[in-house]
C-alpha cells in the first residue's frame, strides 16, 4: 500500500469528488506550529508534504482532510528526516524552476517575435534594394493577344505610312516568300510626324494584324536613376525579344534615348549614351530576318543620333504626316463608329473647316462636342454641338458677352476689318466665320477658311503672303480710319505680332522681298540645348541684318496703307456689315457675303 493513496479509503469521499478549486475552501487552512508537525510527520498522520524552500515553508495536507502551510528553515533537514523515518510522502516544490521556465518561454517569445521582425524588415529592404538595384529585368509590357485590339482600319488618314507598315506586317506572317528571293526585311522603322497623327496608334494596329508578341516600352523608361540601368534594360528586352521571335518591339519617343551623343551642355549624359550604345549594338546583334522587327516613334527626327539612322539598324523612315482633307474626314469616320451623330451632321463638311489639325485633335473634337451634348441631354451630337467644340479647341473657353457697346462697337469694326479685306483680296483666304462674342482672352475674332489646294501642296505664293499681311492688318486699318489714329487700341498686339513673324520669314527665307533670293536663316525648329546653343550666331553681316529689319518694316507698314486704301472707301458697307454684326453677334462666311453683296 503505497503512501497517500491508500488513506483516501479511511476518509469521507467529498474532497475527492470536489472540483479542486473549492477544497481549500471547504476544509479551511489551520495554524500548526513546527513542533506539531514534526510530531503529526511521527504519528503518520500525514498525508502529503510539500516543501517549498524557496518560500522556506511547507504545505501539509492531513489525512483527515485538514491542511496547512508551516514555515520552516531555509535548509531544514529535521522535516526530511521525519518524513523519511514515518515513511511520509514529500516532495520539494522548486518554486524558482517554474519562474525561471515561465520567465524561459517570456524570453524565447520575446526573441522568437524580434527574429520575425527582423526578418520581415529585412526581406522589405532587400526588396527594395532589389528593385533600386537589381536595374534588372524590366518589365517591358508583353501584351497579351486579346488587348491588341486595334486594326489597320482603326487608323485612318496616313495611308501611306500604312502600307509601308503592312509591308513589315505581311514579312511577319510569311517570311518564307521574302527569304526566298533574298529580300532582307528591314530592322527597324522609325515613324516620325508631329505629335499626334498616330504614330503609337499604327504601332498598336501592327501588332494587332500581325498577330504576334508586341513589346513596348516609352524611350523615358530606360532612362533610370541609376548608370547602367538603362543599359541593362535594353538588354533584357532583347534577350527576351529573342526568346519570343517573330515579334515587334516598340520604342517610343525614342528622341529620350537616341539623341546625338556629346551633345549637351558639360559634354552630354553618360548614362544616355550608355544606354544608346547598348540599343545599337543590341541592334547589330540580332541576325538577319530573326524575326524581330524594332519599331519607333519620334517627332524629334532632328535630334536623333545618326548612329541610329544608318542602313542595318533603323534602315526604314516613315514620315508620318498631318492628315489633309480626305484623310481628316476618314479619321473622323473612325471616331464617329461609336458616336452618334446627327444626320445633318456632314463630315466632309467637318474635315474641310478643320485644316491642320491632327488626328489627335480630331479625335478630341469629337470627344469635345459629345461631352457638350451630353451636358444639354440631346441623344445625339449636332452640328452646333460641334461648332462649340471647334471654338473651345481653337479659341478656348468662352467669356461672359460685352456689355458696354462703346467698347463692343470697337471690337465689331476691327473684325469686320480683317474680314472685309479678305473679301476684297483674290489672293486671300476666304471669310469663314466673324463673332464678337469673347472667347479665351480674344474680345472677338474673324476665322478664315484655308485654301485646300495651298494646304495640301504646302505650297505658299507670295501673293498670298502679302495678302495675308493685308488682312492681318486690316482690323488696325479699321480702328484707325473709323476712330481715327489716336482711338487705336492694343487689341491688334496679336495681330503685330503675327505680321512681323510673317514678314520675317518672307524676307529671310522665302526671298520674297527686294532683298533677293537669299536664305538668310534656317527653318525656325526648335532648339536643341546643348548642340545649337553656342553656335547660334547669324549667318550675315550686320548691315545685312539691318537690311532686313527694313525690309520687313516695308512690308508691313505697305500692308497697313493697302488696307486703309481698301476701307476708306467703303465706310459705309462697314457700318452695314458692323450693325449687321453687333445684332447678330456672329454671322457665318456666306451670311457676311451676303450682307456685302460680294455672294
Ligand atoms: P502620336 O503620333 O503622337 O503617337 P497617337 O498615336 O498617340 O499620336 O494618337 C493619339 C490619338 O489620336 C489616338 O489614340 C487616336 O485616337 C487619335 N488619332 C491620331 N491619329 C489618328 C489616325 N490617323 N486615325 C485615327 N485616329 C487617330
Ligand atoms: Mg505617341
Ligand atoms: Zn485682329
Amino acid at each position: 500500500m503505497a503512501p497517500g493513496t491508500d488513506q483516501s479509503s479511511a476518509t469521507p469521499a467529498p474532497e475527492k469528488e470536489l472540483p479542486p478549486a473549492i477544497r481549500g475552501l471547504w476544509k479551511r487552512e489551520q495554524a500548526v506550529s513546527y513542533s506539531t508537525l514534526l510530531n503529526d510527520i511521527d504519528n503518520k498522520e500525514i498525508k502529503q508534504l510539500d516543501l517549498i524552500p524557496s518560500r522556506r515553508e511547507v504545505r501539509v495536507q492531513y489525512n483527515d482532510g485538514r491542511r496547512a502551510t508551516v514555515p520552516v528553515f531555509a535548509n531544514d533537514n529535521q522535516i526530511l528526516r521525519a518524513a523519511e523515518r514515518s515513511g511520509t510522502s514529500l516532495q520539494v516544490v522548486d518554486l524558482r524552476r517554474e519562474q525561471a521556465a515561465q520567465q524561459l518561454a517570456g524570453t524565447l517569445l520575446m526573441v522568437l517575435l524580434v527574429v520575425v521582425g527582423l526578418s520581415l524588415l529585412l526581406r522589405r529592404s532587400a526588396q527594395m534594394a532589389n528593385r533600386a538595384l537589381g536595374f534588372g529585368r524590366s518589365q517591358p509590357r508583353l501584351k497579351p493577344q486579346e488587348d491588341l485590339q486595334l486594326r489597320f482600319e482603326d487608323v485612318a488618314g496616313i495611308n501611306d505610312a500604312r502600307l509601308e507598315l503592312e509591308e513589315v506586317v505581311t514579312f511577319l506572317k510569311q517570311p518564307e516568300s521574302f527569304i526566298r528571293l533574298g529580300a532582307k526585311i528591314p530592322r527597324g522603322v522609325l515613324l516620325v510626324g508631329p505629335p499626334g497623327t498616330g504614330k503609337t496608334l499604327l504601332a498598336k494596329a501592327i501588332a494587332g494584324e500581325a498577330g504576334v508578341p508586341f513589346f513596348s516600352m516609352a524611350a523615358s523608361e530606360f532612362v533610370e536613376l541609376f548608370v547602367g540601368v538603362g543599359a541593362s534594360r535594353v538588354r533584357d528586352l532583347f534577350r527576351q525579344a529573342k526568346e519570343k521571335a517573330p515579334c515587334i518591339v516598340f520604342i517610343d519617343e525614342i528622341d529620350a534615348v537616341g539623341r546625338q551623343r556629346g551633345a549637351g551642355i558639360g559634354g552630354g549624359n553618360d548614362e544616355r549614351e550608355q544606354t544608346l550604345n547598348q540599343l545599337l549594338t543590341e541592334m547589330d546583334g540580332f541576325e538577319e530576318n530573326s524575326g524581330v522587327i524594332l519599331l519607333a516613334a519620334t517627332n524629334r527626327a532632328d535630334v536623333l543620333d545618326a548612329a541610329l539612322m544608318r542602313p542595318g539598324r533603323f534602315d526604314r523612315r516613315i514620315e508620318v504626316g498631318l492628315p489633309d482633307r480626305r484623310g481628316r474626314e476618314a479619321i473622323l469616320a473612325v471616331h464617329a463608329r461609336t458616336r452618334p451623330l446627327a444626320d445633318d451632321v456632314s463630315l466632309a463638311d467637318w474635315a474641310c473647316r478643320t485644316p491642320g489639325f491632327s488626328g489627335a485633335d480630331l479625335a478630341n473634337l469629337l470627344n469635345e462636342a459629345a461631352i457638350l451634348t451630353a451636358r444639354h441631354d440631346q441623344s445625339s451630337i449636332g452640328q452646333q454641338q460641334l461648332e462649340g467644340a471647334l471654338e473651345r479647341i481653337t479659341m478656348g473657353l468662352s467669356n461672359r458677352p460685352l456689355q458696354d457697346s462703346g467698347k463692343k462697337r470697337l471690337i465689331a469694326y476691327h473684325e469686320i476689318g480683317h474680314a472685309l479685306v479678305a473679301s476684297l483680296l483674290p489672293a486671300a483666304n476666304s471669310v469663314d466665320k466673324v463673332t464678337i462674342l469673347p472667347r479665351g482672352g480674344a474680345g472677338g475674332y474673324t476665322r478664315f477658311m484655308p485654301d485646300e489646294e495651298v494646304l495640301d501642296s504646302g505650297l505658299i505664293t507670295r501673293a498670298s503672303c502679302l495678302a495675308d499681311l493685308v488682312v492681318a492688318l486690316g482690323g488696325r486699318a479699321a480702328e484707325e480710319v473709323v476712330f481715327g489714329p489716336l482711338e487705336v487700341t492694343q487689341g491688334a498686339s496679336g495681330d503685330l505680332q503675327m505680321v512681323a513673324q510673317l514678314a520675317r520669314e518672307m524676307v529671310t527665307r522665302f526671298g520674297f522681298s527686294s532683298l533677293g533670293p537669299m536664305a538668310l536663316e534656317g527653318p525656325g525648329a526648335e532648339v536643341f540645348l546643348g548642340r545649337d546653343w553656342f553656335n547660334q550666331r547669324p549667318g550675315y553681316a550686320e548691315t545685312t541684318g539691318q537690311e532686313i529689319d527694313e525690309q520687313i518694316r516695308h512690308l508691313a507698314k505697305n500692308a497697313l496703307a493697302h488696307a486703309i486704301d481698301l476701307l476708306t472707301p467703303r465706310r459705309e458697307l462697314m457700318d452695314r456689315l458692323v450693325d449687321a454684326l453687333i445684332t447678330e453677334e456672329t454671322i457665318s462666311g456666306d451670311r457676311f457675303r451676303e450682307i456685302a453683296g460680294l455672294g
